[in-house]
């Protein structure tokens, strides 16, 4: 069995692995790297191997940073399948769809920048189109079931198991029969236990090896109960100063758990019953209707309160938003709104036309609750920019901004280590996170070799 590594190495985007086990060529992720223009010129490069060569990708989840690349795969030649979960295969053609859509606006809007302070039209086509990612979506082929085996070749199987990060994620397990059987398990993104809708995964199988992330392999999460009352308490007081709170988005999961936090909220009196919410985003209206039909992932509780009709992500003063016009008039509301839109990272989509009408206001807030790369506008914002830069105007940062994070879909350090000492790997490949998480997370593991990778290195198990 041999490893290479062609992305998320020593980084948290672009995760892209090879293996060659069982006469296939096979990739766990095919993602995007995010966060700057310097990262977008990395999408470009080659992949370190040829996309005609791969047999199988196996799409652990569809979060941009693990299936944002297959369009790119597909466009230069993979003819193979794709095997995910029901759900992931859903939510990865529209996290495809809206990134080829998202690479046309920015490509537009970059044509017109050049036209007008270079009088050149010149510029760079985006990485891939609308048409790419529907041929990609068109290579989902078997599905995965939770803990069922599916035959890869002969001597090859692949596992499925739930790694309770966002509906549908999986971590996957090969197991190689060549007269002793190889076991290898590739983390995924792993979730947060204490999360608010998923149901807790179970414990992962005994391995040999592991490669898994580190995305937050240094710190631990604050519990999610104080940063529920956090959340209220940012909420209250900027409607207090007559204000909005606008809070940029991501489409899966998080938008879902925080219409869920907003619902008991004005149930419980915590926020006013008049709250006006709107989810100004067609993609995360999309994944809440897809949510919606994959009841038996939820916490029971919530799947059976939703049965019985009370329905959390469907409640009075939730507006839906989907159509552009209706997202303008957003902007003109200038108090006692709850404005959830994407990007959740603010690279694209309409939460930067949110920003640029409230970031200038003090009444407002902007409440970050999920993860920021270097790079990227929500990370200048958060590291308390006092000026930023949004569609080429300079817009002053005078909004009050928190950051909550105990909304993570991601497994704090402390749960890494228990997910670590569950799987007995006597062999340790880090991946996905930044190099100081990984190396603070190298250093607390017992008991087991460990390596981190760089980009193209190969590993012989
Ligand atoms: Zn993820």
């Amino acid at each position: 069995m041999k490893l290479s590594f062609n992305g998320a190495d020593r980084g948290v985007t672009g995760s892209c692995h090879m293996v060659e086990a069982g006469g296939l060529r096979i990739l766990i992720d095919c993602g995007l790297y995010q966060g700057g223009r310097e990262l977008d010129e990395e999408n470009e490069e080659p992949f370190g191997f040829d996309p005609r060569d791969i047999d199988v990708v196996l799409l652990t989840h569809a979060h941009l940073d693990h299936c944002g690349r297959l369009p790119l795969l597909a466009k230069r030649g993979f003819k193979g399948e794709i095997i995910s979960t029901s759900a992931s295969a859903e939510l990865a053609r529209l996290v495809m769809v809206d990134a080829a859509n998202l690479q046309a606006e920015d490509a537009r809007f970059h044509a017109k920048k050049m036209r007008n302070h270079f009088r050149r039209a010149d510029v760079k086509p985006p990485l891939y189109s609308l048409i790419d990612a529907l041929n990609a979506a068109s290579h989902f082929g078997r599905v995965a079931h939770y803990g069922r085996r599916i035959e890869l070749s002969d001597t090859l199987t692949a596992t499925f198991v739930d790694a309770g990060h966002i509906l549908g994620s999986a971590s996957v397990l090969l197991e190689e029969k060549n007269g002793a059987t190889k076991r290898i398990l590739f983390s995924g993104d792993l979730g947060n236990p204490h999360g608010i809708l998923l149901a807790e995964p179970p414990p992962p199988p005994e391995v040999d090896n592991v490669v898994m992330e580190t995305t937050y392999g240094d710190r631990n999460h604050k519990d999610v109960d104080p940063s529920v009352g956090e959340f209220y308490t940012a909420v209250t007081e900027a409607f207090q100063r007559g204000g909005n709170v606008v809070i940029p988005t991501f489409a899966i999961e998080r938008a879902q758990e925080l219409l869920f936090v907003i619902c008991k909220g004005m149930v419980e009196n915590h926020l006013p019953p008049q709250t006006q919410v709107f989810l100004d985003s067609p993609m995360a209206i999309s994944v809440t209707e897809i949510m919606a039909r994959n009841l038996d992932a939820l916490k029971p509780e919530i799947a059976d309160a939703i049965r019985r009709g009370y329905d959390p992500f469907d409640f009075q003063g939730v507006n839906m938003v989907r159509e552009h016009k209706q997202s303008q008039l957003v902007n003109e509301i200038k108090r006692g709104a709850i404005i959830m839109a994407g990007s959740g990272m603010c690279t694209g989509g309409r939460i930067r036309h949110h920003l640029l009408q409230n970031l200038p206001r003090e009444e407002s807030s902007v409440v970050f609750v999920g993860f920021a790369a270097g790079g990227t506008l929500a990370r200048r914002i958060i590291d308390g920019a006092d000026v930023v830069t949004i569609f080429g105007e300079r817009v002053p940062v005078k909004a009050k901004v928190h950051t909550i994070n105990g909304f993570s879909a991601h497994a704090g350090r402390d749960q890494l280590l228990e997910w670590h000492a569950a799987t007995k790997a006597a062999r340790t490949i880090l991946v996905h996170g930044e190099e100081s998480s990984m190396a603070s997370f190298g250093d607390a593991l017992k008991g087991t070799s460990v390596d981190m990778p760089r980009l193209h290195d190969t590993i012989e198990l």
